[in-house]
C-alpha cells in the first residue's frame, strides 16, 4: 500500500513539466533548433564566469573531506555570515547569521516555512494571482490549504479589498511573489507598505500574527530603475524566501534560503520551528559545495547579466503586441503573461503545439485565460518563433 495522496502527485504531473517533457520528445523527432520551447523557466543565461571559477578553485584547492561534509542545519556560518553581510551592505538592514537558514532552494525555503507555520487542518495561506503552482502541493503537503486570492486583473496588483475580505482566524501567512512568476509584475514600495499595514491590522483582529511570506527568487531580474523593496523594513512579522536558482543560474543545483526578519515577534519559535520542519523533510543540509560558492557570490557581490532576458523581453513584447497580442510589458523575472487570444489558455497552449510551440495556460497560475511564454529561451528562438505566434493570433481571433 502507498499513500494515494502521494500517489496523486506523483502521477498527475505539473502542467508545466508536463509541456517540457513533451518538448523534449519532439526536439528528438524535428530537431532541436525547430521546437520553440517556451515552458519552463530555466534560466538561459550561465552562471557569471567569475562562480565557475571560485567552484573550480574550492574543488581544487579546498580539504575535500572538509568540502564535501555534511554543514550545520542551518548552513555553515561562514555562508550565512557572508550573505548577512552582502545584504547589509545592499539595503543597509541589520542582519546576521542567526536570521538565516540554507536550504535546497526556495521550494526547500517554502516548504519549510509552511510546515514551520501550519498550527492545525484549518490553517491557511494566502497567495495572490497568478501564483506560483507549487504553492499548492507545498500548502498541502504541510498539512494545511491554500487560499487563492484574485488580483486587480488589470495590472496584476493586489487587490486590496478582496484579501482582507479572505483573511479570517485561519490565516496564519499571506505568500507574496515579486517580481512575479508569471506577470513579471513587481510591487511598489507603496503596495508593500498598504499590504503591511492591511496585515497589521488584520494581525490585531485576528488575534496573532498574520505573516508575510515573500517568495523572491527573481529579487536581482529587475529590468527597471526602482529596487524590489525589501519587506523586512516594512513588515516584523516577515520571512524571505530566496533563491539562487534564477540570480546565479543555478536551478539544478539546489541553493537558497530563508531569512527571518530581526523584529519578527517570537523569533526563536520560529526559527526552532523552521529547523524542525527542515529536519522531518530530510534536508540535512543545503549541499556543501554550494554553500561555499554562494558565500564567495555573496562575498564578491555577483550579479546576474541581464542584458540577454532584456533584449529577448524587448523582442517578444514587441513582436507579439505587434499582432495583436494583448499583455502588460513585464517589469522583472522572464516571464511575458499574455491574454489568450479567444480567451481560453488551454485551448491554445494546445493549438501552440501545431506550431511546435511550448507555452503554459494561465490555468496553473490560477488564470485561465492568459497564457504564460517563458523567455529564458535564446534569442533565435524567439525570432522564429514569431511567425508561428502571428498564425495563431489569426486563427484564434477570427
Ligand atoms: N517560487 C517561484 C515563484 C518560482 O518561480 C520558483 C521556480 O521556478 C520557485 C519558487 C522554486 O525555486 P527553486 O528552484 O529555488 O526551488
Amino acid at each position: 500500500m502507498v499513500s494515494k495522496d502521494m500517489l496523486n502527485l506523483g502521477r498527475v504531473r505539473s502542467a508545466i513539466r508536463e509541456l517540457f517533457e513533451f518538448g523534449r520528445k519532439r526536439a528528438a523527432i524535428v530537431g532541436e533548433a525547430n521546437i520553440y520551447d517556451f515552458s519552463i523557466g530555466n534560466p538561459s543565461v550561465p552562471p557569471p564566469e567569475k562562480l565557475t571559477s571560485e567552484m573550480v578553485r574550492l574543488l581544487n584547492t579546498s580539504d575535500p573531506s572538509a568540502l564535501h561534509g555534511y554543514t550545520s542545519a542551518p548552513g555553515a556560518n561562514e555562508t550565512r555570515d557572508a550573505i548577512a553581510d552582502n545584504l547589509n551592505r545592499r539595503y543597509g538592514t541589520n542582519f546576521s547569521r542567526r536570521n538565516l537558514y540554507i536550504t535546497c532552494g526556495a521550494a526547500a525555503a517554502l516548504t519549510s516555512v509552511l510546515r514551520a507555520l501550519t498550527v492545525d487542518r484549518d490553517t491557511e495561506f494566502i497567495a495572490i494571482a497568478p501564483y506560483f503552482p507549487e504553492y499548492g502541493c507545498f500548502a498541502a503537503t504541510a498539512g494545511g490549504k491554500l487560499v487563492v486570492v484574485e488580483p486587480d486583473m488589470e495590472h496584476f496588483q493586489i487587490d486590496f479589498s478582496a484579501l482582507a475580505a479572505t483573511i479570517n482566524t485561519h490565516t496564519q501567512g499571506v505568500i507574496i511573489n515579486s517580481p512575479n512568476n508569471p506577470s513579471g509584475v513587481i510591487y511598489s514600495a507603496e503596495t508593500i507598505r498598504t499590504l503591511a499595514d492591511l496585515l497589521r491590522q488584520k494581525s490585531a483582529e485576528v488575534g496573532h500574527p498574520i505573516y508575510l511570506i515573500s517568495d523572491e527568487p527573481y529579487r536581482e531580474l529587475n529590468y527597471t530603475d526602482s529596487p524590489v523593496p525589501f519587506v523586512t523594513d516594512a513588515y516584523d512579522a516577515s520571512i524571505v524566501s530566496y533563491s539562487y536558482s534564477k540570480s546565479l543560474s543555478l536551478p539544478g543545483d539546489r541553493i537558497g534560503y530563508v531569512l527571518i526578519g530581526n523584529d519578527m515577534p517570537d523569533f526563536d519559535d520560529i526559527y526552532d520551528a523552521i529547523s524542525g520542519s527542515a529536519r522531518i523533510q530530510g534536508y540535512v543540509c543545503a549541499p556543501s559545495l554550494l554553500q561555499k560558492a554562494i558565500a564567495r557570490a555573496a562575498e564578491l557581490d555577483l550579479m546576474p547579466d541581464l542584458s540577454s532576458y532584456k533584449k529577448n523581453r524587448d523582442a517578444l513584447y514587441e513582436g507579439l503586441t505587434a499582432f495583436g497580442y494583448r499583455c502588460m510589458p513585464p517589469d522583472g523575472a522572464f516571464y511575458l503573461f499574455l491574454e489568450a487570444p479567444g480567451g481560453d489558455g488551454d485551448a491554445f497552449a494546445e493549438a501552440a503545439k501545431d506550431e511546435d510551440i511550448l507555452i503554459v495556460s494561465g490555468r496553473s497560475f490560477g488564470c485561465p485565460s492568459y497564457l504564460r511564454v517563458a523567455y529564458c529561451v535564446s534569442y533565435e528562438t524567439i525570432i522564429n518563433a514569431l511567425p508561428g505566434f502571428g498564425r495563431l493570433y489569426q486563427r484564434f481571433s477570427k
